[in-house]
């Protein structure tokens, strides 16, 4: 009788353990119904309201094109600074007030992030950035600003500034890494290494401005493992979101060279898709995901054409993740070894 009350209380206790590893494994996290954390999601939350972003082009060039580090300029960036849908006009205004304007069409009251995305925005005088981000964080409607730039051009008053203006409003800042691997960063033409990111990084934390990294999917010479290991080392970092591009060859940039000599594979859709939804599973689920694919300008590109087809891409995406039953955040392992890297 004894044995058997033992045995019972394995089975019942076992049984426990089978159903709360169950419920764990099982436990899939939404966000409005999607299967991974949108951008729309997370501001509609912390604004209460529909938020656009306008994308701007503020006049700046970049140290990577200029001939400062390098005239060349990396090899995907298109010769609008990798800023083809934002606005043109030397007016920063004006090109705000133009999206804004239809905008308001579909969403009347809807809010607004001046988004700096054409070349590097960190790269000018203090002052002359100072002057630039303020004309139109003033705008009505605007709830905040986003700048795209390098991790190299965040010099300590640059970061004050950034500092000053996220006390008043919200400010993330977008970095190019692209990739964590130093030899594919060599072939892109980056010009910095990754010191240069894990730095700008732990600057931007320790001063509470929220950070977004582009990784580029596709690159010449990289494997899955190879993309999946930089997703994993951003996952890591702590940061509030993530950039998922997939690769546009375009014209007239040198990227178009390394696919002539045939040094480039495009990928097919379907392979995408898969590898977009392994990088999705691994990535933590605070993280936002601001972008999953990513839009070439129709006039320009040449490869790969089915990209053109944006909302027939994020809905495979979705389709695929809910196929193999699986969401952002599934396979997250939190790597100690990174953390400790980005610990501030
Ligand atoms: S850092 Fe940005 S703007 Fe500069 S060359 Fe690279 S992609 Fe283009």
């Amino acid at each position: 009788m004894f044995g058997f009350m033992i045995y019972y209380i394995y089975v019942l206790h076992e049984t426990e353990n089978f159903k709360s590893e169950h419920a764990k494994v099982m436990k899939m996290k939404t966000w409005d119904n999607k299967r991974y954390h949108t951008l729309n999601y997370f501001l509609r939350n912390k604004f209460g309201d529909k938020v656009f972003k306008v994308s701007l082009d503020a006049g700046f060039t970049c140290p990577n094109r200029d001939g400062s580090l390098s005239s060349g300029g990396c090899v995907f960036c298109s010769p609008r600074g990798s800023g083809d849908f934002a606005g043109t006009g030397s007016n920063l205004i004006q090109q705000f007030e133009e999206v804004k304007e239809m905008m308001s069409k579909k969403w009347k009251d809807g809010k607004y992030i001046a988004y700096f995305q054409a070349y590097t925005n960190t790269y000018a005088e203090v002052e002359i950035l100072r002057e630039r981000y303020y004309s139109v964080l003033n705008l009505e409607g605007v709830v905040g600003i986003a700048i795209a730039t390098r991790p190299d051009c965040l010099s300590v008053e640059i970061l004050d500034l950034l500092e000053e203006i996220s006390k008043d409003k919200y400010i993330w800042v977008e970095l190019g890494l692209q990739t964590m691997h130093q030899s594919t960063a060599e072939v892109i033409n980056r010009g910095y290494q990754l010191d240069s990111y894990i730095k700008a990084v732990k600057d931007l934390k320790r001063r509470n401005i929220d950070v977004v990294t582009h990784v580029i999917l596709g690159l010449p010479g990289e494997s899955k493992e190879d993309m999946l290991k930089t997703v994993e080392f951003v996952a890591n970092t702590g940061t509030q979101g993530i950039k998922l591009h997939l690769l546009h060859l375009v014209k007239d940039t040198k990227l178009v060279h390394i696919y002539e000599k045939g040094q480039l594979r495009i990928m097919d859709m379907e392979e995408y898709v898969e590898l977009v939804v392994s990088c999705i599973e691994r990535i933590p689920e605070e993280m936002v995901m601001h972008r999953i694919t990513g839009d070439g300008p129709r006039e320009t590109l040449i490869e790969p054409k089915w990209s053109l087809k944006k909302w027939e891409v994020i809905n495979s995406i979705e389709h695929h993740m809910m196929d193999c039953d699986t969401w952002q955040g599934k396979e997250y392992v939190k790597k100690e070894a990174i953390v400790q890297i980005f610990d501030i």
